[in-house]
């Protein structure tokens, strides 16, 4: 579904994304992992289109979109969660979804001042729609609490919820499970389960190897920018380029 070719950023004389090709399957969980200053990141803001690649391309069903702007590649289905989610904490949850989707969706400045049909039915639209995505991340329960008043948890489910509002095909998750306990954890990761499930593409960057291991189909890893690895969760743990340069070096990122 995701094709990227030969893909490479340059900050000035460092190259934080040099030269990786990889493939991630429709309906899969992909994952990358790789340690801190890896590209990461940056892979991610490329394919989003946040930032524009010093070469390579990137393909989505068949066509490049390296060359859209970061709107358009969203509209063909691409969407992402960050690494920190900033939420309105005197906000619900559900006003966060609303906002959210409207930041997402079309009318423009003319619109709010004539106050238009098209308007009114979007921000009804944007209402159900908020309903829904809370619903399948499961924070119905919640979605009158505000932000401040909710779990760390329950925060990354409303980050996965506003990313579901553009109702992407290919969901980009940046390290969705950093600051929450392991039983925490594993109710995200059925989350993500229930997204490939309902016919979604993931790719999440994430430092918990337990649980990258335990559902991942197919894990890049990169080093310095480089892919230095590629493959089931099983090769990739076997690997030894991968044990000398990450799952060796790093405490954490193994515990
Ligand atoms: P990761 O997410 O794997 O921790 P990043 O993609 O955030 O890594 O960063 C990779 C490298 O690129 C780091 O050395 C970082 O300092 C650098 N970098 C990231 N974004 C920028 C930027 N906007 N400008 C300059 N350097 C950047
Ligand atoms: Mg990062």
């Amino acid at each position: 579904m995701l094709k990227v070719e030969n893909l490479t950023k340059m900050f000035g004389g460092l190259a934080a994304v040099n030269d990786v090709s990889v493939h991630f399957e429709a309906n899969k969980i992909n994952a990358i992992i790789g340690p801190n200053g890896a590209g990461k990141s940056t892979f991610f803001n490329l394919i989003a289109g946040m930032h524009k690649p010093t070469s390579g391309r990137i393909i989505l069903d068949g066509e490049d979109i390296t060359p859209l702007r970061c709107d358009y590649i969203a509209r063909r289905g691409i969407g992402r969660t960050f690494q920190t989610t900033n939420l309105f904490e005197t906000a619900t949850v559900l006003d966060n979804l609303i906002v959210g989707h409207r930041l997402r969706t079309q009318s423009g400045l003319w619109d709010v001042l004539i106050n238009s049909k098209r308007l009114q039915a979007e921000e009804k639209e944007c209402r159900v729609k908020a309903r829904e995505a809370l619903d399948f991340v499961g924070l119905s329960h919640v979605e009158n609490r505000l932000i401040a008043d909710i779990t760390q948890e329950e925060r990354k489910r409303v980050a996965f919820a506003l990313a579901l509002a553009t109702q992407p095909k290919l969901l980009l998750l940046d390290e969705p499970a950093a600051g929450v306990n392991p039983e925490e954890t594993v109710g995200l990761a059925d989350l993500m389960h229930k997204m490939v499930a309902n016919g979604l593409t993931v790719c999440l960057i994430e430092h918990k190897m337990d649980m990258i291991m335990g559902m991942a189909d197919k894990i890049m890893v990169l080093d310095h920018g480089e892919k230095i690895a590629e493959g089931t969760p099983q090769e990739i743990r076997e690997n030894p380029v991968v044990i000398e340069a990450y799952l060796g070096s790093d405490e954490d990122a193994a515990a």
